[in-house]
């Protein structure tokens, strides 16, 4: 079966190309907040908004009043019409919030460009991207399949990436009989029925302490000046490298699960909900239960595995998983290990919450 994986690949543009990615971003980002007022006043207007269509045919005359707008990429402008529109849409079918304008100060800024006549090519160490030519990658990985799309970003601590979208022929994996429960948690990332513990990358001491030293720093220094900045930047590729780690952690366990389980019981994310309770939403957020999820999804799509998932508001780590009972006290969030009144089993908090995952959600 036919599917789309992606692949990221860090870049290192030179002067030349630098100067005209950022004129890509700028322009993309011209071109996305000059549609999202357009759409905002046509809503007030006529209680209606746009379309892509309506907007994607005025892009020749805004080249016409900007003629610098011919210089990029014409394909990345479309994009940021397109999403523009996919903003709304999901705003309407409430998936998300209102739309934004974008802003230059955004920590990442990104531009998607479609493949058309082979535009878009990886060669040795090298991307050719439309109308940057050929620029040098790290290939920390073999590309496969036909390529559909890139997006380039900058991050906050001043990188290049590109992720290139491809079309891959996947082989369903061999089935099996294993099931797998998986509890999320805050101070773990994850816990699961067998008892497996992933750590949350963000809690070992070397990043902790190294985090801890710069936000002190930067907040010593007077803000605004070119100290400041520094010690801004030093937090930023931190979290950067916090944040690659705990993907590399993500995928990689994600991986191992789908190969070795055919069916994966997770909760359904009460992120709404749990984000409302302040103190629990900068952990959630941060331990990206959304993240892990969303590559369970993918995953179990591509090699035919099935991704069940337990009722919102299943009252998972307060019941025995052996007699059923309910334990009211569990719900203190610091109770790690308890003993069941009605059974005298004891549990571990997150693997019993793991095992009624499977229960519940089945
Ligand atoms: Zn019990």
């Amino acid at each position: 079966m036919l599917h789309h994986k992606a692949f990221k690949y860090r870049i290192y543009p030179n002067q030349e190309q630098i100067v005209q990615l950022r004129k890509t971003l700028g322009c993309s980002r011209f071109v996305f907040n000059h549609f999202l007022k357009k759409w905002q006043e046509e809503y007030q207007a006529k209680g209606r908004g746009l379309s892509y269509l309506a907007c994607a045919t005025e892009l020749p005359a805004m080249k016409c009043e900007w003629p610098w707008l011919k210089e990029v990429d014409s394909i990345a402008l479309q994009s940021a019409v397109r999403n523009v529109a996919d903003a709304f849409q999901r705003f309407f079918t409430k998936q998300n919030q209102y739309p934004h304008f974008k802003s230059r100060k955004s920590p990442v800024q990104s531009y998607t460009t479609r493949c058309t006549n082979h535009n878009i090519a990886i060669k040795d160490n090298q991307i050719q991207l439309p109308k940057l030519g050929w620029i040098r990658l790290a290939k920390s990985r073999e590309i496969e399949g036909r390529i559909l799309s890139a997006t380039v970003r900058y991050t906050s601590s001043g990188k290049w990436f590109v992720s290139v979208v491809c079309e891959v022929d996947m082989e369903p994996l061999p089935e099996t009989d294993a099931i797998l429960g998986i509890d999320v948690g805050i101070k773990h990332l994850a816990v699961t029925s067998e008892g497996l513990v992933l750590d949350n990358p963000r809690y070992t001491p070397r990043y902790q302490q190294a985090l801890a030293k710069w936000q002190r720093i930067l907040a010593r220094r007077k803000k605004g000046g070119s100290n400041w900045r520094k010690a801004k930047a030093k937090v930023a590729r931190i979290h950067e490298k916090i944040q690659n780690s705990r993907l590399d952690v993500l995928h990689k366990q994600t991986t191992t699960w789908i190969r070795e389980n055919q069916t994966i019981c997770i909760e359904v994310l009460r992120i709404a909900t749990m984000m409302k309770n302040h103190r629990l939403a900068k952990s959630i957020a941060d331990a990206s239960w959304g993240e892990m999820s969303r590559q369970l999804n993918y995953k179990a799509k591509w090699y035919g595995r099935t991704i069940k998932k337990a009722p919102e508001y299943a009252p998972t780590s307060q019941t025995c998983h052996v007699c059923g009972s309910k334990n009211v006290e569990v719900k203190d969030l610091s109770v790690r290990v308890w003993t069941c009144a009605a059974c005298q089993t004891t549990h571990e908090r997150d693997r019993n919450a793991a095992l009624n995952i499977i229960a519940m959600a089945l």
